[in-house]
């Protein structure tokens, strides 16, 4: 791998067959964003790429949980020219186009990550970080303005960036981009108990959230052991599922997420997530063979020294440039996965099973143990509460109470330090004005959005005489997290 600097940003290249291949790298995605700016990233993407005049070429730019990436393959002097454009287009971009743009992105949807590790990811770090994976936010049409320069002029410089090329950088390549500081990106925390815990979510299969660190060579190879077991078992014995797939992402030093999913024929979900659960359990108490583990590392092995999948390798490097961990090559790290005993990847399986999320699909109920033969919790996602003694506090309008008892059991209370709401089972849930990530305005009502994930609906439909709860709440909560109900939204 040949290294390069152009223009202040640091050039990766290595040759590859085929058409030259260009990645434009930027230090920066959703888990980047606040609640309040959720799709911002993906604005600035798509504003940039708006000034595109048609090209006969291929390119594409995408936003990923923790990275923003231009790409581009073609003749020398392609690449050249879409590079060029891109960066002058983050230099300066064209803002008055930003409602367009937004339209565009309602049309497009969100999915900066698959539908069941979003649930995951949501129910580890809450309404922040990655944890925004699941949500829709206010809306791309609320995005302020302010926002969009902000997050250009804090991300996409040349500070941040890494261009990765499959050939050499061709002559006149230029990066135009400003100058800048690599941010501080932090790394989010998980907002409830680690685990493990089973949780119901929309999802399209049963999945498994572990936390570990990505350089762990045998919680890599156990990893990919559960993988090849499922396979074998749900999909080729039992016929339940079609698809099995697994993942990692980069979190923070040492503290990663590690994912596999698996898709379940329509009334199997159960039976799925059992499974998925019971040969967990199984991996961390009996562990690995040897011939497991030589599998998995030849099919790695395959994959990684694939000439093919130099351009991929050229992005882990420009990743862990970007994210700021040390990056080792291909042959490094199956020298370090070849080192590894069925025994350290048992141990390491079995403490990162104590991590465990298992989200199942809408109203599945699995019965399950952990591995001390405890029954394995239900997670609500939320910590009790009472409500206060004190403050202001809203009924159901008399007619909803006399109607009903779920009604009569509802209220609504807030006080200096933040809202509750108990629902009709009687379950209360409690947002603290120190950790309001979005309030929508829908007319009278309002929607208090909580970090950990919580939502507080204080609106007429539920409640009566609500204006002096609503002004309480106005008032506590700054005017840059209160944001009018998206005009995009579809309600049906
Ligand atoms: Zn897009």
């Amino acid at each position: 791998m040949h290294r390069d600097l152009i223009d202040g940003v640091p050039v990766l290249w290595a040759e590859a067959p085929g058409p030259l291949e260009a990645a434009l790298v930027f230090g920066c995605g959703v888990s980047d964003e606040t609640f309040r700016t959720l799709g911002v990233t993906h604005l600035v993407e798509h504003l940039a790429m708006s000034t595109l005049p048609r090209l006969h070429y291929d390119h594409n730019a995408s936003v990923t949980l923790s990275l923003t990436e231009f790409t581009a393959s073609g003749r020398p002097e392609q690449v050249t020219d879409f590079l060029a454009r891109v960066c002058e287009a983050l230099s300066s971009l064209p803002l008055d186009r930003i409602e367009r743009e937004a339209g565009v992105l309602a049309a497009e949807g969100s999915g900066a990550t698959d539908p069941t590790s979003a649930e995951l990811l949501s129910f580890r770090y809450g309404t922040q970080g990655a944890g925004l994976a699941s949500w829709d936010g206010p809306g791309p049409d609320r995005i302020p303005v302010e926002a969009v320069r902000d997050t250009a002029a804090r991300y996409f410089h040349s500070g941040n960036a890494v261009l990765v090329l499959t050939g050499p950088p061709p002559a006149g390549l230029r990066l135009p981009l400003p100058a800048g500081e690599r941010p501080d990106r932090g790394t989010a925390q998980p907002v409830l108990q680690p685990g493990p815990l089973w949780f119901q979510a929309e999802v399209p299969g049963p999945g498994l959230a572990l936390r570990g660190d990505l350089d762990d060579a045998a919680l890599i190879l156990a990893h990919a052991v559960l993988q090849e077991r499922l396979r074998k078992l749900v999909r080729h014995q039992e016929g339940l599922t079609y698809d099995i797939d697994g993942s990692r992402r980069y979190a923070g030093p040492g503290q990663d997420d590690f994912f596999v999913r698996l898709d379940a024929r329509e009334g199997q979900e159960r039976r799925v997530a059992e499974l998925l659960w019971q040969e967990s359990l199984r991996l961390a108490r009996e562990g690995v063979t040897e011939a497991e583990l030589a599998e998995e590392l030849a099919a790695l092995r395959e994959a990684w020294l694939d000439p093919r999948a130099t351009s991929a390798e050229l992005g882990e490097a420009a990743a862990s440039s970007l994210f700021g961990v040390e990056y080792q090559d291909a042959q490094a790290r199956l020298n370090a996965l070849a080192k590894t005993t069925p025994e350290q990847a048992r141990q390491a399986f079995a403490a990162a099973l104590g991590t465990a999320l298992l989200v199942v699909p809408g109203e599945t109920e699995v019965e399950l143990l952990q591995p001390d033969g405890a029954a394995l919790p239900f997670g609500s996602g939320r910590s009790e509460h009472e409500l206060p003694s004190q403050g202001l506090v809203c009924k159901p309008s008399l007619s909803d109470r006399l109607l009903s008892s779920a009604a009569r059991r509802a209220r609504l209370a807030v006080t200096a330090e933040g809202v509750w709401i108990r629902d009709g089972d009687g379950e209360v849930i409690h947002v603290p004005f120190d950790e309001v990530v979005g309030v929508e305005t829908d007319g009278p009502g309002r929607v208090v959005f909580g970090r950990r994930n919580c939502v507080v609906p204080v609106v007429p439909e539920l409640f009566a005489n609500l204006g002096p709860a609503i002004a309480a709440i106005d008032a506590a909560v700054p005017e840059a997290l209160r944001y009018p109900v998206s005009g995009l939204r579809v309600t049906d």
